[in-house]
């Protein structure tokens, strides 16, 4: 078999915004994060080669199809050298050689991202049955590419070291081409594409790279739609207090921390905040920034439960809203993202996905 064409989206771009929205939350079959983002934006998705083109090797167990697609996409390089082989075969040949790494090196069951971008600007399948989801635009296949995302990103790898020299410009367009349509098959938007940096202690994708993000949002924006803006995070540390902190409580909470939500930044929220710095893999300062928000700020729509969804009521109700904070994702809460949106100059879509969460934090 040789190269796998993507076909065109089928149902997701069948589903507008609010609808798919809607069925997902009944259903429960997805968490929908941000879809319907680039409803109506049907993309011809570009080249992929998949397993059985470059030589795979079979998964050493069977690999994991999730309920849900994903939230995000997550960009990084390979820290391989920069090859001046531009050829197909060479592609081929970097697949396996990752695929090879990934299993006997590191005893995973199969490459642990999605796809890969050779220099020369072919495009790759990694872990087996990712292209064929991503055709489906409805799940996502469980990866290892980074600590704390691998059921919730799309991971791809990009051949080289960023630190110092941009990537070629055929492999940044064919980025820009497989990000666009990753984002237009799961309902994905511009400003969730990040790096690999943002989540784990890594130099991932290279400082070159990295600083190449706000371009290639900003491109994807271009052919999906939509603002590729989506904030920052802010910083809180020990003596903060309010309800910044409060939410940071609940969201430790809601990933098993044993913690009082207080509103005050104390040795018990710091030594919470390193033990989940440590589980994620991000850098480990006892200081809640760019990678502990990332990692905590998983979206939330309707339909969901727990402490995770006190922090965002409480946050609804510190800017003078009238709800329980009671835990339960339900219309109340789901009209209060919406009011928040709307005074935030955000699309109401009632989902608090990370730009929400970001001004929310702010
Ligand atoms: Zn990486």
């Amino acid at each position: 078999m040789s190269d796998l064409p993507i076909p065109r989206p089928r149902r997701r771009a069948l589903l507008s915004g609010a609808f798919a929205l809607g069925a997902g939350a009944v259903l429960g079959t997805a968490l929908p994060g941000t879809a319907g983002a680039a409803a109506g934006a049907a993309l011809a998705g570009p080249v992929i080669s998949g397993c059985v083109a470059w030589g795979a090797r079979e998964p050493s167990s069977p690999v994991k199809l999730l309920a849900t697609g994903p939230q995000k996409i997550i960009v990084h390089h390979t820290a391989t050298p920069n090859s001046t082989d531009y050829s197909q075969a060479h592609a081929f040949g970097l697949s396996r050689s990752i695929q090879n790494d990934h299993m006997d090196a590191r005893g995973w069951i199969d490459s642990g991202q999605h796809f890969t971008i050779s220099r020369g600007g072919w495009i790759t399948e990694g872990r087996h049955s990712s292209a064929a989801a991503l055709a489906a635009g409805v799940q996502q296949v469980e990866s290892a590419h980074c600590t704390g995302q691998n059921t919730v990103a799309v991971g791809i790898e990009n051949e080289g070291t960023y630190t110092s020299v941009d990537p070629r410009s055929a492999q940044y367009a064919k980025l820009v081409d497989l990000c666009a349509y990753i984002c237009s098959q799961y309902g994905l938007r511009a400003y969730q594409i990040f790096g690999h940096r943002d989540f784990n202690n890594t130099e991932c994708p290279g400082d070159r790279l990295y600083a190449l993000l706000p371009q290639l949002r900003a491109d994807v924006a271009a052919r999906i739609g939509g603002s590729p803006e989506w904030g920052g995070w802010p910083v809180a540390r020990l003596g903060d207090s309010g309800e910044r902190i409060r939410s940071l409580q609940y969201l430790l909470a809601s990933r098993g921390a044993s913690i009082v939500a207080d509103g005050s930044f104390g040795p018990a929220t710091e030594s919470a905040v390193r033990a989940f710095q440590t589980t994620n893999r991000a850098g480990v300062d006892g200081v809640a920034g760019n990678q502990t928000w990332h990692q905590l700020a998983h979206p939330l729509a309707r339909g969901t439960q727990g402490d995770a969804v006190k922090a965002l009521q409480g946050q609804l109700v510190a800017r003078g809203q009238t709800l329980v904070v009671d835990g339960s994702f339900g219309p109340g809460t789901e009209a209060g993202v919406r009011a928040f949106q709307t005074s935030a100059g955000l699309p109401a879509d009632g989902v608090a996905d990370a730009r929400t969460w970001s001004r929310l934090l702010a």
